[in-house]
């Protein structure tokens, strides 16, 4: 058998923040060394592998020989952390791995081991620090799963099979339309509409969703200058746009966002750009980024907010303007006291920082005239409409 094992380096944050990317670097060597020192059979082999990931590969190896050496791997990295070790910073990095090993066969290509040792390394990421997991059957139908609908997604791109629904955005105080919400669909040749739900995670996990983010951003704001132009009494018409964590690590994407606004004609300020609340925690430098959109005069809003666990104190940092308050809570609301009083709450605090909300996923009356009677000032959902077409949203529009 054939074993490969994938590792990824994570640094703690605060050591690069404190010593920089060149001290980085060094680490990353020491590191390599530390792999090395492991990996020393004849006919084993260990390579860097894209920024903070290194491949080891090691013939004639079977389960339990793998996860013999991804543990002395481990322990040699913990030596080097070790030596590392200062007053700052106690810890300077921790490995995930992922573990996959084949009986080579004919049909097996390299691609698929190391996919395969990715997905495992996935799981490994996925599940805390300092891990490493070993590929099973459950997986590799996962991961074959994965890898078609990841071809499907490609092709999809090229084939322009995606589009935007626009759900409206409404004023709770008199029901007027202040905005959309841009939502992707995958209008799949056999399949029809495909919720983003389903291809969404897996254009995540497998970084196809930065090129399909800009497609959307795009086409969201070009839909949004036709109806500017259009109709002219929706002069401060907004337009909503999910971001994904990965497009905001984007390197050049201010650069790139501005582009795209200077094309197309339409002002930042009418744009509001949505991020999950998970993404928060994600995304390290999220800080620097959000400022800086922020000054290109772009609206701010937390998606999902309250399913997350960030205390708003420390939301408050960014330079946030609307708070998303997720449909969970909406949901519960008719059913449990306890439900009105977090929505409650939200909606008091968001008013003391000066920050909006738009409560989502509003199905019924009642919970439109509880959210009228909490004061939360905007909301969504199947009561007023469900996500339209753009010939159904323009529609709406001329009314
Ligand atoms: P989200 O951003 O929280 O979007 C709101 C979702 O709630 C949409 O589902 C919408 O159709 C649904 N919804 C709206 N009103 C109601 C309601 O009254 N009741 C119920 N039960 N549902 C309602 P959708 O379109 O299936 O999108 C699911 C998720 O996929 C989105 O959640 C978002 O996280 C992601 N997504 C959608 N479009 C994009 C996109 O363009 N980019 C990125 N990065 N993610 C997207
Ligand atoms: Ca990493
Ligand atoms: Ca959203
Ligand atoms: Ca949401």
């Amino acid at each position: 058998p054939l074993s490969v094992i994938l590792i990824d380096v994570d640094f703690f944050k605060r050591y690069n923040d404190t010593y920089g990317h060149q001290a980085g670097d060094e680490c990353l060597k020491k590191i390599a060394q530390a792999v090395a020192s492991v990996v020393k059979r004849q006919g084993d082999l260990v390579a860097r592998y894209g920024g903070e990931e290194f491949v080891v590969i090691l013939p004639a190896t079977d389960v339990p020989g793998a996860v013999r050496v991804a543990e002395e791997i481990r322990l040699a990295v913990a030596e080097a952390n070790l030596e590392h070790r200062s007053s700052t910073v106690r810890e300077i990095v921790s490995l995930s791995q992922g573990i996959a090993t084949l009986i080579p066969r004919l049909d097996t290509s390299p691609d698929e081991l190391i996919a395969a040792a990715d997905e495992a390394l996935y799981y490994a990421k996925s599940r805390g620090r300092d891990r490493y997991v070993v590929f099973d059957r459950k997986m590799q139908d996962r991961s074959l799963a994965i890898m078609q609908v990841e071809k499907d997604l490609r092709l999809a791109l090229e084939r322009e099979e995606f589009c935007l629904h626009y759900q409206p955005i409404v004023s709770l105080i008199n029901g007027e339309i202040v905005g959309f919400e841009a939502l992707v669909r995958w209008n799949h040749p056999q399949r029809g509409l495909v919720s983003p739900a389903e291809f969404i995670p897996i254009a995540e996990q497998t970084g196809l969703i930065t090129s399909m983010s800009w497609w959307i951003f795009h086409q969201a704001c070009c839909q949004l200058r036709e109806w500017q132009l259009r109709f002219p009494h929706y002069q401060t018409l907004m337009m909503s746009i999910n971001l994904s964590g990965k497009q905001l690590e984007q390197l050049g994407m201010v650069e790139r966002v501005d582009r795209i606004l200077q094309e197309v004609g339409v002002a930042a300020s009418s744009i509001k750009l949505e991020i999950t609340e998970s993404s928060f925690k994600e995304t390290p430098a999220l800080g620097t980024i959000l400022n800086h959109l922020k000054a290109m005069g772009f609206q701010l809003a937390i998606d999902d907010f309250g399913t997350g666990y960030s205390s708003l104190s420390r939301l408050h940092q960014f330079p946030i303007d609307t708070l998303k308050i997720d449909r969970s809570f909406i949901n519960q609301m008719s059913r449990d006291p306890k439900g009105v009083a977090i929505v409650e709450a939200i909606v008091i605090l968001a008013q003391h920082t000066n920050i909006n909300t738009i409560s989502e996923g509003i199905e019924t009356i009642a919970q439109l005239e509880q959210l009228q009677s909490l004061n939360c000032e905007f909301g969504q959902g199947y009561l007023f409409s469900k996500p339209l077409d753009s010939h159904a949203a323009s529609a709406l529009l001329a009314q």
